[in-house]
């Protein structure tokens, strides 16, 4: 069985292709190598897979690796994945996430795949109150250029499913976190600059809530949508581990032995969504999946292996420092 992953140096993507390869599934791996991008996260399996620097919107390009591997299934991670970026421009986003999404599912419908597994986000149904919790009926009601552009991508995935019979599943996962993150997101941001003694931004009032999935957990996810997933079909993936951004912050601070008073509250970012949180009824009963790791456990292990890793994660710096100056105000 091969499988094309695209975005597989990314973290989830990295996450899914260190575990295909373990579980013996032959792998292509379509990657642009962004900044977002890193072969280091696949160094364990690099002689057991086939690389391609490739930019997903190169239709030529694409169309030759599917020819040359032949997959049988294609698991389409590859995105720009950052909503603060997104702000600040949002044209990488449309060109990757919207266009990319749409030449890969064209030459997958040209030449033929058993599957096509789109991975989109619990952002694309927009936020909730307090109250209250996303199906995979609710409306698409996506607020940042980011979550727009996953919900374009995530529409296109249901036109080629209904328009071509394209065998399309979609996959809504909630926020990741776990190691080989890009320490541009909250958790790793928190780690590295508590490391640093430096002032921990949190937007507002840090009472923004999302549903915390651990990265192996939602790679599991995908395999097993893979394998029992349903053409044409939608599943959430969530934890029910919900969190306050500020909950967040202080739980690793309490791992890091370092104080409180290194949060400072800056300018909320412009239209932040409240709260995500999916109901997850769907997976659970039809796929028999559901999240393995606590939120504890999993900010334990985070924490762990970021301070096993602190060389790669400081590789990152110097690029970070200017973005940082851009974002938190
Ligand atoms: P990431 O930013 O860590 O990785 C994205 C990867 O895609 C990188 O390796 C990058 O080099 C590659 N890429 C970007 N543009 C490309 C292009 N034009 N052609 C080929 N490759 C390109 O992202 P992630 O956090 O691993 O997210 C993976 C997927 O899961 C994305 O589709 C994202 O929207 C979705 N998702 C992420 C989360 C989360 O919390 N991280 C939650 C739900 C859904």
């Amino acid at each position: 069985m091969k499988l094309l992953v695209t975005g597989g140096a990314g973290f989830i993507g990295s996450e899914f292709v260190r575990k295909a390869v373990e579980i013996g599934y032959d792998i292509a791996v379509i990657d642009k190598l962004t900044y977002a991008g890193d072969l280091e996260r696949l160094k364990e399996v690099e002689s057991n897979i086939t690389f391609y620097k490739a930019d997903i919107t190169n239709k030529e390009f694409v169309e030759y690796i599917f020819k040359k591997e032949k997959p049988n299934i294609v698991v389409h991670f590859a995105a720009e994945s950052h909503v603060d970026r997104s702000i600040l421009d949002a044209s990488p986003f449309i060109e990757t996430n919207v266009k990319g999404t749409q030449v890969l599912l064209d030459v997958a419908k040209d030449i033929g795949v058993e599957k096509f597994i789109n991975i989109a986000t619990d952002e694309v149904y927009g936020e909730l109150g307090e109250e209250g919790t996303f199906r995979e009926d609710s409306p698409l009601v996506p607020n940042s250029p980011y979550s727009v552009s996953k919900a374009s991508a995530d529409m296109l995935g249901r036109a080629y499913y209904k328009t071509y019979k394209l065998p399309v599943i979609t996959v809504r996962p909630s926020n990741n976190y776990g190691p080989w993150q890009y320490p541009e997101k909250l958790i790793p941001v928190v780690i590295l600059k508590a490391l640093n003694d430096e002032k921990i931004p949190v937007y507002g009032t840090g009472q923004n809530v999302r549903e915390w999935l651990f990265v192996s957990d939602c790679a599991e996810a995908v395999f097993e949508i893979m394998e029992k997933g349903k053409v044409g079909e939608i599943y959430n993936v969530g934890s029910n581990q919900e969190r306050r951004n500020i909950e967040v912050v202080k739980t690793v601070l309490k791992l890091l032995n370092k104080p409180e008073n290194l949060i400072e509250f800056v300018k909320d970012r412009p239209g932040h969504d409240f709260r995500y949180s999916l109901d997850t009824t769907k997976i659970k009963k039809e796929i028999g999946w559901e999240a393995k790791t606590t939120f504890e456990e999993g900010i334990e292990n985070t924490v762990k292996w970021y301070l096993d890793h602190i060389e790669w994660t400081k590789k990152k710096l110097n690029y970070l420092k200017e973005y940082w100056e851009k974002v938190y105000k």
